[in-house]
């Protein structure tokens, strides 16, 4: 399709998928449902989504049939595909792990000397053992790395794991975690993007900031005793200039701010003890900053 837009790939029919559409959405874009189709034009951005596996999405992006892809870095690492990464988009975050059936006991890099590992990252398993000097073999397997062991075909397996439950369900136990990723938006290296494509990347980007920034912050709103806004300001963080409003009672203001989400629960019992009443943390939808 030469139409002259951006062209973003992300993967298709997968744990990212939404995801990556969320984001997009919550960036203005307005998208309609893609159903099955490949290709899609966002109706209010000169941008095409591709939809395709995520395997293929570094290598599409390196030979620029699209100019921009999101895909897991678990991915673009073992693919080794040379390609820049633009953003860190905070979400898909998983670790490749070395887990070992649940009776086994394996805590340090050296028990793995010897062992069969079973994986679908052979490039990023061989990585690790030479860095560490380790003298093991490594089963390739493309899918269900995870039934390898009980097949007796491997010892251990290097795989993702997010929240442990494949691995409970299959009798493993996760040994230690390798690496950590997260999806990333990528760029080509070497190739130059036209003067319109670039302005429309440089947009995405700073919407793409703003979108991340807000999911990061809540907007904290509460009632408080006036004399109470010192001690108030000492216990949220990064409150030194927090919107200060009238009540009708004149011995009671609002005091508003954004703070991080992960705050609120630090701090909330100490601000009700400070006399705080009403406190509202509300979802903040976009940050310009
Ligand atoms: P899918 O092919 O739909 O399983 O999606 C795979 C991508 O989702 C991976 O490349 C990772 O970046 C990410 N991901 C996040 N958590 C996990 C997990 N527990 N297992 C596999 N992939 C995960």
């Amino acid at each position: 399709m030469l139409n002259g837009n951006l062209k973003l790939a992300i993967q298709k029919n997968g744990r990212l998928t939404d995801k990556s559409l969320a984001l997009l959405r919550n960036c203005g874009l307005e998208i309609e449902d893609y159903s099955e189709r490949l290709i899609i034009t966002a109706r209010n951005y000169s941008l095409d989504i591709l939809f395709l596996r995520d395997d293929d999405i570094p290598e599409y992006v390196n030979d620029g049939v699209a100019d921009i892809g999101i895909v897991g870095e678990d991915v673009l690492y073992e693919k080794k595909c040379d390609v820049r990464i633009l953003r860190k988009l905070g979400y898909g975050k998983c670790n490749l792990s070395i887990a070992a059936p649940e009776e086994k006991k394996i805590s340090e890099f050296k028990q793995l000397k010897g062992l069969r590992i079973a994986t679908s990252f052979p490039n990023l398993l061989t990585k690790f053992l030479s860095e560490n000097k380790i003298n093991a073999d490594i089963v390739e397997i493309s899918g269900s790395v995870e039934i390898a062991p009980s097949l007796g075909v491997a010892d251990l397996i290097f795989d993702l794991v997010s929240t442990g439950n494949t691995l409970k369900f299959n009798k493993l136990k996760k040994s230690f975690d390798v690496y950590s990723f997260e999806s990333v938006l990528i760029a080509n290296k070497g190739i130059q993007l036209d003067q319109n494509k670039n302005i429309e990347l440089n947009v995405l980007l700073s919407r793409i900031d703003s979108a991340l920034n807000a999911k990061k912050s809540k907007y904290l709103m509460m009632n408080a005793p006036k004399d109470a806004l010192n001690k108030i300001k000492e216990i949220v963080p990064s409150l030194s200039s927090p919107t200060i409003l009238p009540l009708a009672d004149e011995n009671m203001i609002a005091v508003h701010a954004v703070i991080q989400s992960e705050q609120f629960w630090k701090i909330h019992q100490l601000l009700k003890d400070a006399g705080a009443s009403g406190v509202l943390l509300l979802p903040i939808e976009n940050i310009i900053l």
